[in-house]
């Protein structure tokens, strides 16, 4: 018998969500320095030809090809320094002290580096062959005025917003923050501080969530723990979706003892209840509400941070207009050590990527893979994704790794 049959593919089940989303549009322009990890809500071209005019690239001297019969010793005729161009006459048969990122005077055909000269009583000499164009920067060769530099849908980071600064760009369309409203379901949760009564358990998946969702620049509304207590439930999902872009609940949506979830979910919305082909993560829900998108992650830690990373991460860049998927590339590395895995679903295994003795790549690991033990994420540095069909791994076979992007300090 197969117990894998209607379990959803993590592609599907991402191509479903995907589809269905349209991007949020509603934009605000921002300093540079406060638009770190936001999106451009629209494309940026250059105001400015970058370098803005032809400049030196090294220290030197600037000189004209008909100065430089062999053997010419050319006077110096003045000095540009970077921010204080030549000045004056440049008379025929003399050359220009001339310091990196400088202008170059007009008629300028090469820039010789110092290390290339010797300076003579008579001027300086030039030890080296001299070709036109040769140390000068270009104007405009690296950014055309009104060139694309950035697409809409780029999420903004340290190497974009300093190359706005450079085009003296100084506020940057963005789309507006997401907001997300957070809570967790359970009648066992408490708060850390706390003490437990017999059965409790501290809540872990709302501040995995909350910080996972600042790290993307979302806004974030934490609604606390919520009882498993149908009015209760039915109040927070209303003051979530009224407030709201996405709502993400954790805890209640495997089946079974989901029943309140799945009724008042029902109630509000249109809502599919999910068992993903994957491990950690199997239940999962995602739908609609009456004005939000909601997803309902497993209870379990492991697995809800994982179907976040996994899922919910893809669903929130889409949703704020970005192009790309934030997920890091997959690539394959020999496993140091044996991988227990039966077939049937997706793993997501913790795994510590590391650089053997030999000097490639290997990946171990990091012990019980239970989906209640969270330190594996602190452990690891990736994951190992392993097919589903595929069955216990063997020391020296490949296998596909993910590193942890920065959700998880990677
Ligand atoms: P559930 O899906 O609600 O049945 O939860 C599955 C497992 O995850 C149970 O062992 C819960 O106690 C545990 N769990 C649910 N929510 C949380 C939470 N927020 N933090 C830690 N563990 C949780
Ligand atoms: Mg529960």
């Amino acid at each position: 018998m197969d117990f894998t049959a209607g379990l959803i593919p993590l592609d599907a089940a991402l191509e479903q969500m995907l589809t269905r989303l349209t991007p949020i549009t509603e934009s605000e322009m921002l300093a540079l320095l406060q638009a770190f990890g936001r999106v451009t809500a629209s494309a940026i071209t250059s105001p400015l030809d970058v370098p803005g005019f032809d400049n030196a690239a090294m220290d030197g001297y600037g000189v004209r090809l008909a100065d430089l019969a062999d053997g010419a010793r050319l006077p110096v005729a003045g000095k540009a320094f970077a921010g204080q161009p030549f000045q004056g006459d440049w008379p025929a048969g003399t050359c220009v002290r001339i310091m990196t990122g400088a202008p170059v005077p007009a008629g300028c055909e090469a820039v010789v580096m110092q290390e290339d000269t010797e300076e003579t009583d008579d001027g300086i000499r030039f030890n080296a062959p001299v070709k036109a164009g040769q140390n000068i920067r270009r104007s405009g060769e690296d950014i055309r005025q009104g060139a694309t530099v950035l697409e809409a849908g780029t999420r903004l980071s340290a190497a974009e917003l300093p190359l706005l600064a450079s085009l003296g760009i100084a506020q940057v369309p963005v789309v507006r923050r997401l907001r997300v409203a957070v809570f967790s379901t359970g009648d066992e949760l408490q708060l850390p501080g706390q003490p437990l009564a017999k059965g409790q358990i501290y809540d872990t998946n709302r501040l995995a969530v909350h910080l996972m969702l600042e790290q993307l620049g979302c806004e974030v509304i934490n609604l606390g723990i919520v009882r498993d207590d149908p009015q209760a439930l039915r109040d927070t999902f209303l003051r979530a979706d009224a407030q709201a872009d996405l709502v993400l609940s954790s805890g209640g949506v495997s089946v079974g003892e989901a029943d309140y979830t799945k009724q008042i979910l029902d109630e509000l919305g249109e809502i599919g209840f999910w068992k993903l082909a994957i491990k950690p993560g199997k239940p999962f829900a995602f739908g609609r509400l009456q004005h939000s998108w909601f997803c309902g992650l497993p209870g379990n830690p492991v697995s809800a941070a994982a179907t976040f990373y996994q899922l919910v991460q893809p669903l929130l860049a889409k949703l704020s207009g970005q192009r790309a998927t934030p997920l890091p590339p997959t690539f394959k590395v020999r496993a140091a050590q044996k991988l227990k895995k039966s077939p049937g679903r997706l793993d997501f295994q913790r795994g510590i990527l590391r650089t053997a003795q030999d000097g490639q790549l290997e990946v171990v690991c990091t012990g019980h893979q239970g989906s209640h033990i969270f330190s594996s994420f602190s452990q690891g540095n990736c994951f190992i994704v392993l097919e589903r069909e595929r069955g216990s791994v063997e020391p020296g076979e490949w296998v596909d790794v993910q590193p942890f992007n920065h959700l998880f300090g990677g």
